[in-house]
C-alpha cells in the first residue's frame, strides 16, 4: 500500500505561475487589468474564438449568459442530469425550469436522439455538458437549434482543449463556457470564460460583469486615461482579477502537454483494467474529437460486488488512493427530488452510472508510480469483495 494519500485531482502551478502572481501583488495593480487582458487574448487565440469574456466563475458565465439571452420566467432549457450543481441551479435562478434528458451509457454525454421530444413551445435553449472533456455531437444540437430556434449554450467547464471534427470548443457557433477551478483542467485559481462569435451578446455579458459600467477601471485610472464612466445597466461583480489571470497566463501554453500526459494516464487504466468485469470503461465518442480527459470515470458494477459505490470509495481512501464524484445524478439530489421530481424510470442511464460511477486520480504530475498504485488498490478491493 503506498504511504502517501494520492488526491484525485491536483493542479500544476509552477514557478513561472508564482513569478507571475508575485509580479501582480508588487506591480501595484492586483485586481482586472493589463493580465487578464493578456489572459483573454491568448484564450481567445487558443480556442479560436471571435471573443472572450474573463470572469470569475463558469457559474457567473452561465448566469450573465442566460441574463443576455433574456431567460425569464417561465422559458425551458433542456440539459443533462450528469453535471454540476451550476448547470442547472443558474437556469433555476432565472426563473427558467430544466427539463432534463438521459444521457448516452457509454460516453456519459446528453444523447442528443432524446432532445427532440422534450422540446416545447417554451424552450430557449439548450445546455449540452461535454462530459469528463469528450465533446458532444454538436451536428444534431446545431440542426436542432436552427429548426426550433434555440440557442445551444456549451456548458464547456470540463473542456479547454477539447475538439469536435478538428476544431476547438470555444469556436463554434455558440456560446461556450470554460471554468478555471483548480480540478479543472486549466487553472486560474478560480475564474471562467465565455466564448462567442456574438458581438452583440459578448458586449452585454462583458457589461453585465462589472457593474454595468462603460469602461474598465484600469483603464480609467491609467496614465492615459480618465477617471470618469457612466453606468450603461445595472450589473454584477464578476470580474476576473489579474491574481488569477497571472496563473492563466502561465498555463496556456502548457495545455496541450497537460492534456497529452492526462491521456497517457487514462489509456494507462483502459489497458490495465480492459479484462475486469466489475468495471464498465469509458468509451470514446464514434465520431471525430479530441477528449481534453478531464476526468477518469469508470462505472462500479455493483452488482458483482458486495459493496455499493460510496463503500467502494471507501476502501479505495483506507489504501490512500482519492477519488471524486462526478457526479450523483442532479435529479438524485434533495432539492430536485422535492421540487423537479423525475417520473420513475425515465432517465434510466443517468440513474445508472449515478449508483457506479467515481472519479479515479488524474492529473497531469502523477506519476507512472501514482497510475500503478491506483490500478493495483483498485484490482485488490474488487479481489476482496466480489459477490
Ligand atoms: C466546474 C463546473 C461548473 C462550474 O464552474 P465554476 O467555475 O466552478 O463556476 C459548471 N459545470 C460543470 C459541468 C462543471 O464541472
Amino acid at each position: 500500500m503506498r504511504k502517501e494519500f494520492l488526491p484525485f485531482s491536483r493542479p500544476t502551478i509552477e514557478a513561472a505561475e508564482i513569478n507571475e502572481v508575485v509580479d501582480s501583488l508588487t506591480s501595484g495593480w492586483i485586481t482586472t487589468g493589463p493580465k487578464v487582458k493578456r489572459f483573454e487574448d491568448g484564450f481567445k487565440k487558443y480556442v479560436r474564438a471571435k471573443f472572450a469574456v474573463p470572469l470569475s466563475s463558469a457559474t457567473a458565465g452561465l448566469h450573465l449568459t442566460l441574463l443576455a439571452l433574456g431567460i425569464k420566467d417561465g422559458d425551458e432549457i433542456i440539459t443533462t442530469p450528469m453535471t454540476f450543481a451550476s448547470t442547472l441551479s443558474i437556469p433555476l435562478l432565472c426563473g427558467a425550469k430544466p427539463v432534463l434528458v438521459d444521457i448516452e451509457p457509454g460516453t456519459l454525454n446528453i444523447d442528443v436522439t432524446q432532445i427532440r421530444e422534450k422540446i416545447t413551445p417554451k424552450t430557449k435553449a439548450i445546455i449540452p455538458v461535454h462530459f469528463a472533456g469528450q465533446a458532444c455531437d454538436l451536428e444534431p444540437h446545431f440542426a436542432l437549434a436552427k429548426e426550433f430556434g434555440l440557442t445551444i449554450i456549451e456548458d464547456a467547464a470540463h473542456a479547454a482543449g477539447t475538439e469536435y471534427k478538428g476544431k476547438r470548443i470555444g469556436t463554434f457557433d455558440t456560446i461556450a463556457i470554460f471554468s478555471f477551478h483548480p480540478n479543472k483542467n486549466l487553472t486560474t485559481g478560480e475564474g471562467g470564460m465565455v466564448c462567442t462569435p456574438d458581438e452583440v451578446l459578448a458586449e452585454e455579458v462583458s457589461l453585465l460583469k462589472f457593474h454595468g459600467m462603460n469602461r474598465e477601471a484600469w483603464k480609467r485610472f491609467a496614465a492615459s486615461g480618465t477617471p470618469n464612466y457612466d453606468i450603461v445597466m445595472p450589473g454584477f461583480k464578476y470580474n476576473m482579477m489579474d491574481i488569477q489571470a497571472a496563473i492563466g497566463i502561465h498555463q496556456l501554453p502548457k495545455l496541450d502537454g497537460f492534456i497529452d500526459r492526462r491521456k497517457q494516464i487514462a489509456e494507462f487504466y483502459n489497458q490495465q483494467f480492459a479484462e475486469v468485469s466489475e468495471l464498465a470503461l469509458p468509451a470514446y465518442a464514434p465520431y471525430e474529437q479530441r477528449h481534453a480527459w478531464h476526468l477518469y470515470t469508470p462505472l462500479v458494477r455493483i452488482e458483482k460486488l458486495t459493496i455499493n459505490r460510496d463503500q467502494f470509495m471507501e476502501e479505495l481512501k483506507k489504501l490512500n488512493i482519492g477519488t471524486g464524484l462526478h457526479y450523483k445524478a442532479i435529479h438524485q439530489h434533495s432539492w430536485y427530488r422535492e421540487n423537479l421530481p423525475q417520473p420513475e424510470g425515465s432517465l434510466p442511464n443517468a440513474d445508472y452510472a449515478s449508483d457506479r460511477i467515481l472519479s479515479l486520480p488524474l492529473f497531469p504530475t502523477m506519476t507512472d508510480e501514482d497510475a500503478s498504485d491506483v490500478v493495483a488498490a483498485v484490482k485488490d478491493v474488487i479481489a476482496r469483495n466480489r459477490r
